[in-house]
């Protein structure tokens, strides 16, 4: 059997933008909390250069705020980066802790390529229906931006982590644009009922299908084909263990239809940025970007 083929250039819906001291960190953080030594040790810049290298346009990134009094800095450099590099969209950092947040999120809001706001459930320890985020997840609507939900119990979970936390959110607001990380690891299956039950809600695929891991995802091929028009390619990069080349080739070789592969590496991709990223043309000039496999 040939495996399939990617489209040309492919979307990573989920890449990981620091400042450099803030990375440094976080791998730290990786060795010091989970045993695992990041593989891509790589800054911004280098980050990108890489990716595009790779083939990997555009690239969506996030970063998130750990505790209250770091957003406003994070997303300063943010806008930087934004600046600098013009084909890069980002989901940016906020923290319910801050009593500015929703001044802070309205502006940001403003900038076309900022596509929402990343939640980092595990390490900002708030929960996802945490009351005070109901004003940002209207804004967030009202704006027709996204959010990007770290909510799941992998690769550890705390209180705030889990599906049933996350269930009650879309109680509450049943069209909230969101899209949940890692396929909802370790939770597969509740993540997968949401997906299911709840139109506006896509996943994306890092972590889930690293064979290193064991290629945790344990739903079936019918589930990724019937969903298909709501799952991102996502790696983490770089704060990732293994070559990112790994889950790609895993989600080959799971042997999906052209149009499970055409979706998943690019058109689901660049449909998102068409609805949020107000300053592309909404036409079908964007999407005539996209090659699909043969
Ligand atoms: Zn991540």
């Amino acid at each position: 059997m040939t495996l399939p083929t990617l489209p040309e250039k492919i979307i990573d819906f989920h890449v990981h933008l620091f400042p450099d001291r803030l990375s440094e960190a976080i791998w730290k953080r990786f060795v010091s909390d989970y045993g695992w030594p990041v593989l891509h040790r790589l800054y911004y810049r280098d980050c990108l250069a890489y990716l595009g290298e790779h083939g990997v346009a555009p690239v969506v990134y996030s970063n998130y705020a750990h505790r209250r009094g770091v957003a406003k800095e994070l997303n300063d450099w943010n806008l930087k980066v934004l600046d600098e590099f013009p084909g890069l969209y980002c989901f940016a950092a906020c923290h319910p802790d801050d009593e500015d947040m929703l001044s802070m999120a309205e502006k940001l809001l403003e900038h076309p390529r900022i596509l929402g706001f990343k939640l980092q459930l595990l390490v900002q320890r708030f929960y996802p229906h945490d009351p005070r985020m109901n004003p940002l997840y209207e804004l967030v609507m009202e704006r027709d931006k996204r959010l990007l939900f770290h909510v799941g119990t992998g690769p550890v979970g705390n209180d705030f982590v889990g599906a049933v936390h996350f269930q009650k959110v879309l109680e509450r607001y049943p069209v909230l644009p969101a899209i949940v990380a890692h396929m909802g690891a370790l939770e597969y299956e509740a993540f997968g009922g949401l997906l299911e039950a709840y139109p506006n809600l896509y996943m994306d695929t890092s972590f889930s299908f690293l064979p290193g891991l064991g290629a945790m995802f344990n739903l079936d091929s019918d589930f990724l084909e019937r969903n298909q028009d709501r799952i991102l390619y996502g790696s983490d990069f770089p704060n990732i263990i293994f070559p990112r080349e790994d889950e790609i080739n895993q989600l080959l070789s799971l042997g999906l239809s052209p149009a499970f592969y055409g979706k998943v590496f690019r058109e689901n991709g660049l449909r998102l940025i068409g609805q949020h990223a107000h300053d592309l043309p909404k036409s079908s000039s964007i999407l005539s970007m996209s090659s699909s496999p043969k």
